[in-house]
């Protein structure tokens, strides 16, 4: 023994073994995923309802029920058929709009309800391009064009469909309501329950069902067979009835 600590065979064995413990630790601690998965089905939270007031100076925006977070998107569509939106503060359940609120991002469709791309309006720095969100709903407003609002920031996020491992089957679809709102519809029938997605989601529009106050019409169950909208259903949706 004297013999091998004098040779430095022994030092170098344990060396060699702590080195091999401290690895396996480390496979093992990145093994451990970093999101829980949870292994239920994800429940969609209801679009918020709210009443507008519009006034010469003022918009007052009154929720009908409490929002997930305290920040929720108002948007409206311009005479390009661009949904323009910004994201506002609220405030004992109202969100107010001033002459001057600049609008926060601009989604551009194509043709029948699929989103060809966004800008997002706040980092340009070129006055021409800054859209005053007031004049905009105004304008919706006085034209019969569409105006709302919506919790969830698709398509500048796409966080949960970015997540999902089965998102090539079309388990999460991002629709627009008839309003035009955007929200997602999750068809349950082959979804894996990773719960990734309502790990991810922010905003809680995809949610853990715990969190569900109460059974909400037209949200699936596992049962349910996946329905895909025809394209007059997604026209439907999209450019209302
Ligand atoms: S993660 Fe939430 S906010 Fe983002 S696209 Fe999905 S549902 Fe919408």
């Amino acid at each position: 023994m004297e013999f091998l600590v004098a040779k430095g065979v022994l030092p170098g064995f344990i060396g060699l073994l702590l080195v091999l413990v401290m690895s396996g630790i480390f496979y093992i601690c990145q093994a451990v995923p970093v999101i829980k998965t949870e292994g239920v089905y994800p429940a969609v939270r209801p679009l918020t309802e709210a009443h507008f007031d519009f006034g010469q100076d003022l918009i007052e925006v009154k929720l009908v029920d409490p929002p997930s977070i305290n920040r929720i998107v108002v948007f409206a569509y311009d005479g390009n058929g661009r949904q323009v939106a910004i994201i506002k503060p609220v405030t004992k359940g109202i969100v107010t709009i001033v002459p001057g609120d600049a609008a926060d991002y601009r989604v551009n469709f194509k043709e029948p309800a699929t989103v060809k791309d966004y800008e997002i309006l706040r980092e340009s720095h070129d006055a021409k391009e800054r859209v005053d969100f007031f004049r905009i709903i105004t304008e919706a407003k006085g034209s019969l064009r569409r105006y709302g609002m919506q919790e969830c920031l698709y398509p500048v996020c796409t966080r949960c469909m970015e997540v999902c491992p089965v998102i090539k089957v079309g388990v999460i679809q991002m629709l627009v309501n008839p309003k035009g709102a955007f929200y997602p519809v999750i068809h349950l029938e082959g979804c894996p329950r990773s719960g990734l997605c309502f790990a991810v989601c922010k905003v809680d529009v995809i949610i853990h069902p715990s969190k569900m106050s109460k059974k909400i019409p037209g949200n699936p169950t596992p049962s349910d067979p996946i329905q895909m909208p025809t394209e007059e259903d997604l026209k439907t949706l999209f450019f209302g009835k």
